[in-house]
């Protein structure tokens, strides 16, 4: 340090809340009903639900929407247990619900896999419904394939990847802040939070 002098900045800083070298953060009060933080699956569909349930969201996430994360980079299978209207009818969310438990050597929250194992072919279908391609028999059945762990082929089949779920996520988002008549997508850009969606 040549001076004293440059270090006085420094002493201030509590009281200036602020970075040193005159650099402020942006801060920004906005109020919501509910604040998703993260744009991948989970997050993309909380945001969904939640405004189609009729709340204000605010979407945060820290990358690019539909673009970071593991959703993203997914394979192409997601396990539901469509039975009768997918390879096997005996398979069922209790029989998945087994399988998991069970092969995951009771280590997983059985709440949380109660949970999955009754609401993934919903999601599947909500998927379908948002664009998403699923591989499907001439009758219409999901083709599935069996995986290690699954008593039934369990396992359903997206076209391309995890990228074409997310595109199909960040649409529906995109299509329900029309609906809801706010679009904000410009607010708080900033470099910690990437974008944030307010609808
Ligand atoms: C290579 C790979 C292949 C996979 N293949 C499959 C498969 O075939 N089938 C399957 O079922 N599962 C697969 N998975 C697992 C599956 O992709 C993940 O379990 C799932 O996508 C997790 O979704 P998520 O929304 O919880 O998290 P993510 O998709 O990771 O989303 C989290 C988001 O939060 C954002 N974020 C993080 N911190 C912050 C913060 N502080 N502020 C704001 N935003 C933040 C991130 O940028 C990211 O966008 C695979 C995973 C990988 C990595």
């Amino acid at each position: 340090m040549d001076s004293i002098l440059e270090f006085v900045p420094q002493l201030f800083y509590p009281l200036t809340n602020g970075p040193i070298m005159g650099h402020r953060m942006n801060v920004q009060t906005r109020e919501t009903d509910v604040a998703v933080i993260g744009g991948g699956a989970a997050g993309l569909f909380a945001a969904i639900y939640a405004a189609k349930g009729g709340a204000s969201v605010m979407l945060l996430e820290k990358g690019v929407t539909g673009r970071y994360g593991a959703t993203s980079c997914a394979l192409w299978s997601i396990q539901a247990p469509f039975g009768p209207r997918g390879m096997d009818a005996r398979d069922s969310p209790e029989v998945m619900f087994r399988d998991i438990v069970t092969n995951g050597r009771f280590l997983g929250d059985q709440n949380i896999i109660e949970v999955i194992t009754k609401t993934a072919c919903d999601r599947i279908l909500d998927l379908e419904s948002y664009g998403l391609k699923f591989r499907k028999l001439e009758d219409g059945r999901f083709y599935q394939t069996p995986f290690p762990g699954q008593t039934y082929p369990r396992s359903v089949f997206v076209y391309e990847n995890g990228y074409a779920m997310s595109m199909a996520l960040a649409r529906e988002v995109q299509r329900t802040e029309e609906d809801n008549g706010v679009v904000d997508t410009k607010g708080g850009q900033d470099d910690t939070l990437g974008i944030v969606r307010v609808f």
